[in-house]
């Protein structure tokens, strides 16, 4: 038996070798990424559930490494914020998407739903820098700053909840419109929530995926859809894969959402054909 357990943490150990072997060589390449430009941003329509029309688009960055082919931020994006890696490819995918919206605003007749949002992880977030950099980035492109929204999930506020605030009404001053997302991971209350200058909060796609199975998360999507129009906020739910989903959302009030049941993650060109008309969702 002492044998056998020996044996069984050589594989163990083994096994943990390899994986910081293969952390280590992600960061290595992560590096030389960054320099050569190897990531590209995908657009995911959000759409209005009233009419199924388009309303705007999540920016979901990929990596796409000329050896290891495309490595998903689920698995870079933890490694990219360890290393602090996280701060340049943060500014790259901010660039690339502001350019994009100044392209689209010279390139199509106004009331077209040209936002953009972005994800934030936490150590973007707190870093001082932040607020001088998106002033720098709206300047030089001279977009209208509401078409950019940043993203910032509800555990990353409710950690840093004073710095949140404050950080949030910094955000604001600039134009730029705010979302909540993965709303229901957290435990935030209705009073509490009050005081983030947020305009949309973003169901988490868990409770979306459990929807019509369990009781509970229906319950949870009714109260978080309820909130979120006492206060005033937009709703959009992500993660909407399929047609009941959509009609239970769109009953319970909800007025956007996003997911595979309208569209995957698209390269921009078509997000473009969509924003034309030449494409339908
Ligand atoms: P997220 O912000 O919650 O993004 C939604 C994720 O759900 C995306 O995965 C999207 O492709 C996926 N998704 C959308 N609709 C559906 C659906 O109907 N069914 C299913 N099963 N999945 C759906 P993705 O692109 O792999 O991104 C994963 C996470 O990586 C994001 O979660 C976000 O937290 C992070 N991320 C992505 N891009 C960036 C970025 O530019 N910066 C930062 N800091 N984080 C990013
Ligand atoms: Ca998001
Ligand atoms: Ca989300
Ligand atoms: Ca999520």
């Amino acid at each position: 038996a002492k044998e056998s357990g020996r044996s069984r943490f050589k594989v163990f150990s083994q096994r943990m070798h390899d994986q910081n072997v293969r952390l280590l060589e992600l960061e290595t390449e992560l590096r030389k990424s960054l320099e050569r430009d190897d990531f590209v941003t995908l657009l995911q329509p959000i759409v209005d559930l009233d009419n199924k029309r388009l309303n705007g688009f999540e920016a979901l960055v990929r990596w796409n490494h000329p050896k290891l082919g495309m490595i998903s931020p689920a698995e870079f994006i933890p490694l990219a914020e360890d290393t602090g890696l996280i701060h340049p490819l943060g500014e790259w995918v901010l660039r690339n998407v502001c350019s994009t919206i100044r392209d689209w605003e010279k390139q199509f007749p106004p009331g077209t739903p040209l936002n953009i949002s972005i994800n934030l992880s936490a150590k973007q977030f707190v870093q001082p820098t932040l607020i001088p950099q998106l002033r720098e980035i709206l300047e030089l492109t001279g977009i209208t700053p509401s078409n950019l929204r940043l993203e910032v999930a509800e555990t990353v506020l409710m950690n840093h909840a004073s710095i949140a605030i404050e950080m949030l009404g910094q955000l604001k001053d600039l134009g730029i419109s705010l979302s909540m997302d993965d709303f229901g991971t957290g435990y935030s209350s209705l009073s509490y929530l009050r005081q983030f200058p947020i305009d949309a909060l973003k169901i988490d796609r868990s409770f979306i995926s459990r929807f019509g199975e369990d009781a509970e998360s229906q319950v949870l999507v009714r109260s978080i859809i309820s909130l979120a129009k006492n206060i005033g906020v937009a709703v959009v739910a992500e993660g909407v894969d399929t047609d009941v989903q959509s009609a239970m959302l769109k009953d319970l009030g909800c007025e956007y959402a996003q997911g595979y049941l309208f569209a995957r993650p698209m390269p921009r060109e078509k997000a473009e054909a969509l924003l034309r008309g030449d494409e339908v969702l």
